[in-house]
This record gives structure tokens, C-alpha cells and sequence, in this order.
């Protein structure tokens, strides 16, 4: 029998905080010697493959953990009942056949798919082929995310609220569904563009020109063949996180990410400055409503259509006057929501995910602390558009000694012996508060002994949930 490792709870809080450990995010280890041990694969390289190790790392299942390809910060995680460093190994995400001989020559027992691409790619159909054991979706699922077309169609088909929309694959047709909309509308790329394949249109000359840009002038490659064009939704954006198993869907609590590169929602689209959890914008009776009317038709829908939906179904909501709205579904952990989700989850992830692939996750309550978490993304300058990479980072020790932060290593490499800069996004710096105030004071003040050249991060992380 697993024995739960002992975790504190919100008065804790406080009396942790004065001591110079961070209880509230790895309790005491008390590990029985029944437990089942794993070899685990982690593939991925961002903050979110970061959180995962960590806290998987925490289990006492696992008893090794590779992460492909990682990066500096998953290079200085340990397993807490082995204490084995977890090994960084120079595989790509996407290099479906050299990833399937590392976890047969290293008898991985449980192999974790972070990012979208080798899901849209057919990993897991891939490796279950081998008899492998891995957690994401199956190649026919991660179409919700890498096929807009698809999961317009599907939603429609299955009564799941979303914005009007039209899918076309003739810009003629395509322009003049924008017409009807009055021309502000939302264009969307069929297909996976990086994150960018989304034109916000204010006007009919505007959509027009995405049109012109996606389908013909062939913006985004092959992914534009096809747009989806929705109605344009006002309202508050949330973003929902759900652990599926096939036929049990586990809600997670509400959080919000801030997509803009600059305060006050201001800059550039990037792949997410900063997250906190939980929102004030959805009380728990709307998080139930929501789950009802989008969870449930979406199992119902994937059982209906032999869809093996297992893994993380991430629906991008819109809260609208009339009611929560779909924006588009993603088939994974989103970045930086796990940062927030994993700091606050008190169960065992590897028990979990284990569950969520095998089927029996009905078995499982998902449990949470009661604090509030913040995590702010510190990005290279530039970011998104172009940015140096090779800065050295300091003060990463001493953030990491202040109580109940992490702080999570996304775009970082080691060279001659020193952390530095390695991608867009850096670091998540993430920490856990008795609410979201104290989250968020607790983050920034850990930003605060952090420098590389040209950092640039939001100030105004959760500022909207606390105004
Ligand atoms: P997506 O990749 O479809 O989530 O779109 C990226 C971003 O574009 C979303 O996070 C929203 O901020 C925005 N967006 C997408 N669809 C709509 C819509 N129908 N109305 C308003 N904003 C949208």
C-alpha cells in the first residue's frame, strides 16, 4: 500500500515560512518499502517538462529519471527516495526512433510526453506499438490541438459552447464568412503554427489580409490550407486543465495565463508571461457548471467517435456574458499553467499519470493545498521577436533558498560551469502564498535576486485577480 507522504496545510504556511525550508512544496519524505519502483522518461525541455520532473521526482516510486532532452535546471533535480540525479540525454522531442531505444535499453516503466509536437507526431501510438508504457494523448486525440478544423467540427457536432464559426479551404468563401461577422474575427491556421497561427481582426480589411496571408500567401506553410474563422468573444480568458483516462475526466482548480508580452496585456502574443492559480473569474459553482457543460460532452464525444482520449485535455475558455465559451483545445499540460497546478497538487504525480494511461483513474481524488500560486516567466530581451541566448544567470541559489518558491528552469544551458541563457523564455519563478497577495509578493521577491542581461518579465502577474 502507498503511504501518503505528509503535507502541510494553510496554517502550516506561515510557521514554514520562517523556517529556511520550503515544507509546502516538498513535505517530509516517509516512503514505505512496498512501493512499486519506476524507471521514468520525461521529453520535453521548457518550465513545464521542469515541473513535471520535480515533481515526479518526489514520488517514491521513482527510482530513476531521464528527461530528453531537459535542460539545466532538470540536470539538478533528484529523485527524494533514491536521491538519484535526474540525467539529461541529447535527444530531441520529436526523434520518435531514439527515444523508443533509450526507454527499451533503459527499461523505462513510464515514459511522459510534455510538449504538443511528438504527440501530433504519434509517439504514443508508436511506443505502445513497442509495448511501452507512455502518458500523453494517442495520435488520433492530440488532433484537438494540432487540427483547429477538427475540433471546430467536433465541438459543433457535440453541443459544446464555442464562438460562431466557419472552416473553409477557399479564401473567397473564407472572406465573406468575415464579412458576415461584420469583419471583426478571429482566423485561425488549421494546423500547429507555433503558437502564432491566430489573427485577431478588427476589421474586413484585416480579415481579409489574414485570409490573403494564411491561405495564399501560405503564412504559416501547410498548417493554412485550412483556416477556421470564429466570431470575435469578448470577455475573461481562463485556462482549464483535466487529466483524462478514456472514460474519467479529473477537473483541475481555475488559473490564468497572461499571453501578452507586456503589462497591462500590451506587446506581443508569447507562449505565456506568467500564470497564478486559483482565479477569482470562475467560483467553484462555475467551475462545476463549466465541466458539465464542456467535460462532459467531450468524453461523451470522444467515446462516441473511438477516441482513446488519455492524457491532459487543456480547453482555452472564454468567459462571455453568455456563458463560458471553448476557444480552442490544447492536448497537453499548458506552460506555464503546470508551474501553478504542480506546486499546488499534493498527490502523488507518477500514481496519477500511471492511472490517467492505464484507465483506472476513477480510483483516484485529486487533491490540492489550499495556497494560492504565482509564477512569473523571466524572458531573454526580445522575446518573442529575436533575442541573444548565452547570458549568464546569477542568483539562481539564493531565489531558491527563499521558502515555498521554485524556481523552474525553461530556456537554460551549463557551459564552463555556469547557468546561462538558452531560449525565449528563461525561468518560471514560481511560489506558493496563503493567497493569491502573498503568492505573488513571495514571487517577485525571488525574481528580485535573479539578473541575466536584458531580463525582461511582467510586473503585473495576478494584478487582474487582485484589482
Ligand atoms: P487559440 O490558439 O485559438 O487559443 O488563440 C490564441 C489566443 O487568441 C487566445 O488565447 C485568445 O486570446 C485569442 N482568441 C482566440 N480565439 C478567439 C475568439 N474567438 N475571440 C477572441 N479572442 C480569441
Amino acid at each position: 500500500m502507498v503511504v501518503k507522504a505528509a503535507h502541510c496545510v494553510a496554517s502550516d504556511l506561515w510557521k514554514v515560512q520562517r523556517e529556511k525550508c520550503s515544507k509546502l512544496l516538498c513535505p517530509p519524505a516517509r516512503f514505505p518499502d512496498s512501493i512499486r519502483a519506476m524507471n521514468l522518461l520525461v521529453i520535453g525541455s521548457g518550465g513545464r517538462e521542469h515541473a513535471l520532473v520535480w515533481k515526479l521526482a518526489q514520488s517514491p516510486h521513482a527510482t530513476r529519471i531521464w528527461c530528453a532532452p531537459g535542460n539545466a535546471g532538470i540536470a539538478q533535480e533528484r529523485t527524494r527516495k533514491t536521491s538519484q540525479a535526474v540525467e539529461c540525454v541529447n535527444l530531441g522531442a520529436e526523434d520518435l526512433p531514439g527515444l523508443l531505444a533509450f526507454a527499451q535499453e533503459r527499461k523505462i516503466d513510464l515514459t511522459i510526453v510534455g510538449p504538443d509536437n511528438p504527440l501530433a507526431l504519434g509517439i504514443v501510438d508508436f511506443f505502445q506499438k513497442h509495448g511501452l508504457k507512455i502518458w500523453g494523448v494517442n495520435q488520433r486525440a492530440a488532433q484537438f490541438e494540432s487540427s483547429k478544423v477538427f475540433s471546430q467540427k467536433f465541438m459543433e457536432k457535440y453541443g459544446i459552447p464555442t464562438a460562431a464559426a466557419g472552416t473553409f479551404a477557399d479564401a473567397a468563401a473564407a472572406k465573406q464568412f468575415c464579412a458576415s461577422l461584420g469583419g471583426r474575427c478571429v482566423v485561425k491556421a488549421d494546423g500547429l503554427a507555433l503558437g502564432k497561427g491566430v489573427l485577431i481582426c478588427a476589421n474586413q480589411a484585416e480579415a481579409e489580409s489574414a485570409v490573403a496571408d494564411i491561405m495564399v500567401g501560405k503564412a504559416f506553410g501547410a498548417a493554412g490550407a485550412r483556416v477556421v474563422i470564429q466570431e470575435f468573444l469578448e470577455g475573461v480568458e481562463v485556462s482549464l486543465h483535466a487529466l483524462c483516462d478514456g472514460r474519467t475526466a479529473k477537473i483541475f482548480p481555475t488559473s490564468q495565463d497572461h499571453k501578452r508580452a507586456l503589462d497591462g496585456d500590451r506587446g506581443l502574443n508569447t507562449g505565456g508571461m506568467g500564470t497564478y492559480s486559483p482565479t477569482p473569474f470562475l467560483s467553484d459553482a462555475q467551475l462545476a457548471d463549466t465541466t458539465k457543460r464542456i467535460l462532459e460532452p467531450f468524453m461523451r464525444g470522444c467515446v462516441a467517435e473511438g477516441i482513446d482520449y488519455r492524457g491532459l485535455l487543456y480547453p482555452g475558455v472564454m468567459l462571455t456574458k453568455t456563458g463560458p465559451k471553448v476557444l480552442e483545445f490544447n492536448a497537453r499540460f499548458g506552460d506555464p499553467e503546470t508551474q501553478v497546478y504542480l506546486t499546488r497538487l499534493e498527490n502523488d504525480l507518477v500514481e496519477l499519470l500511471d492511472a490517467s494511461a492505464s484507465g483506472t483513474l476513477a480510483k483516484h481524488e485529486l487533491r490540492w493545498k489550499p495556497a494560492a500560486s504565482v509564477c512569473v516567466v523571466m524572458a531573454s530581451g526580445g522575446y518573442p521577436g529575436n533575442y541573444a541566448k548565452g547570458k549568464i544567470i546569477s542568483g539562481l541559489d539564493a531565489a531558491g533558498k527563499l521558502p515555498n518558491t521554485k524556481v523552474f528552469h525553461a530556456g537554460t544551458a551549463l557551459k564552463d560551469g555556469q547557468i546561462v541563457t538558452n531560449g525565449g523564455r528563461v525561468l518560471g519563478v514560481t511560489a506558493l502564498g496563503k493567497d493569491l497577495r502573498a503568492a505573488q509578493v513571495a514571487a517577485y521577491a525571488a525574481v528580485q535576486n535573479i539578473h541575466f542581461d536584458g531580463a525582461q518579465f511582467r510586473r503585473d502577474i495576478a494584478a487582474k485577480a487582485l484589482s
